[in-house]
This record gives C-alpha cells, sequence and structure tokens, in this order.
C-alpha cells in the first residue's frame, strides 16, 4: 500500500520560550502530531520548522508531501513570501493542506482564503469548548462521536473572516458564550484544505484521541486524488474535425 505522506510544519517558538509548553510537548507541537500520525498503517509523517533552511520546506520536501500541515502562532511574519508561494503553488496542483489553530492568521491561510485580515475575536480564559458537526456524513467525521469536548482551550469567536467554507464541519460553543465555525473545508485549483480551530499551546490538545481522530481523517480526506494533469492555454486543433 502507498502511503499518505505527510509533512507536520511548526513555528516551533512557543516550545523553546516556554517550559509549561515544552512540558506538554516535549518534541514540539510537530513532534506530537507526527508521531500520533505515524502509528497509521497507511501514513507517513515527517516534520519541518521555521530554524531550519528554507524553514525545512524545500522543493523536494514539498514535491513528495501529500498533506502539508501548519501550525504557527507568534512568528507568522517570519515565514519567507517565497517558500509562502512555493506551499501555495503545491496546494493548487493538489497537496492538500491541514491549517491548525493559530494557522488562521498565517501567510499560506490568507492567499487561500484572500480575505483581508483573517480577524476573530479570543480569550485565553481556559474555558470548556463543545464541538459539534453540523456534517455528520463527512469523511473527516468517519469513527467519531457527534461532539467533541475541550476541557480547557483558548477561545475564539465569531465574527471569523474567513470567506464562506466550502463545507462546514464543526461549530464550537465556548464556556463564555462565543460561537465559532472550527472545523472549514475549502478547494483551491487540486487542493484540498482543512482549517481545523483546536489546539492552543498550553493545553495538552494533540493528545486528545478524538482531536488525533479528526487529523488523521483529515490527513486521509486532503491526500490528492490522483486525478488528470490538466493543460491550459492555446489549444490550435480542434477536437472534432
Ligand atoms: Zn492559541
Amino acid at each position: 500500500m502507498e502511503k499518505i505522506r505527510v509533512t507536520v510544519w511548526n513555528e516551533n517558538v512557543h516550545e523553546k520560550e516556554m517550559p509549561e509548553v515544552a512540558a506538554i510537548y516535549p518534541n514540539g507541537i510537530h513532534g506530537a502530531i507526527a508521531d500520533f500520525l505515524n502509528r497509521e498503517c497507511d501514513i507517513e509523517a515527517g516534520t519541518a520548522t521555521l530554524e531550519m533552511p528554507e524553514h525545512g520546506l524545500t522543493k523536494e520536501v514539498l514535491d513528495n508531501t501529500d498533506v502539508l500541515i501548519w501550525w504557527g502562532h507568534c512568528a507568522h511574519d517570519k515565514v519567507a513570501d517565497e517558500i509562502v508561494e512555493r506551499v501555495h503553488q503545491r496546494v493548487l496542483d493538489g497537496m492538500g493542506l491541514i491549517v491548525l489553530h493559530s494557522g488562521h492568521a498565517s501567510k499560506i491561510f490568507h492567499k487561500i482564503c484572500g480575505t483581508r485580515s483573517l480577524n476573530l475575536k479570543w480569550r485565553e480564559s481556559g474555558d470548556k469548548e463543545i464541538l459539534w458537526t453540523v456534517n455528520p456524513g463527512h469523511p473527516i467525521m468517519k469513527g467519531l462521536n457527534d461532539h467533541i469536548v475541550i476541557e480547557h482551550e483558548e477561545t475564539y469567536g465569531e465574527h471569523f473572516e474567513i470567506p464562506q467554507p466550502d463545507e462546514l464541519v464543526f461549530i464550537s460553543w465556548f464556556e463564555g458564550g462565543e460561537v465559532f465555525r472550527s472545523g472549514c473545508t475549502y478547494t483551491r485549483g487540486k487542493g484540498h484544505i482543512f482549517y481545523f480551530q483546536p489546539g492552543h499551546e498550553t493545553f495538552p490538545i494533540y493528545h486528545q484521541p478524538e482531536i488525533q481522530k479528526v487529523i488523521v481523517n483529515a490527513v486521509r480526506w486532503a491526500a490528492p486524488a490522483g486525478g488528470p494533469e490538466m493543460k491550459y492555454g492555446h489549444f490550435p486543433e480542434r477536437w472534432v474535425k
């Protein structure tokens, strides 16, 4: 069986600067995500981080990536435009992209969305969140219940300045009264994109089995479908003579 090749990208800043984050994720958020993905027999996950040459996203790495997972928060502006452009081209060519949590404000998600600044409301009060699915037949929901409870999470609230998603998979309720579109899909070119909100760095959210299951399912959903190579432009010959 051909495995789905995943690259988990993380800016990896909080893990180095905040001991409480390093305690939750001793191998980084990227390491934790790659670990649970690599337990799946059809997935092979590697990692890349901001401080690596070309942020670890060389042409060779991207050419050998079926699905890229993105976690960033405080260093979005340190990501080189040239690398963002390279990632974007690969998405249009069919590479899947899963944008997690504060990756909503990353350069690549801006480029995908085309909206002004990806605004939302937020509060770091560690409130409870319940994600409710609004699309139980979606492949990302395979094997899951109709809701997921996260005991402590950063609150994200509407309005979330995104284009209308192609599909909404989750909406969330937060203890402080906010609601949020927490699982959204898009298609750009041949690429499948999934934005998934959970994952503030000071809570052990990527250790939670249901959250891991959503990400595993999303990898399978976002993997390239293997459709035809498209040819565009001037076609001098008529198809029907
Ligand atoms: Zn956060």
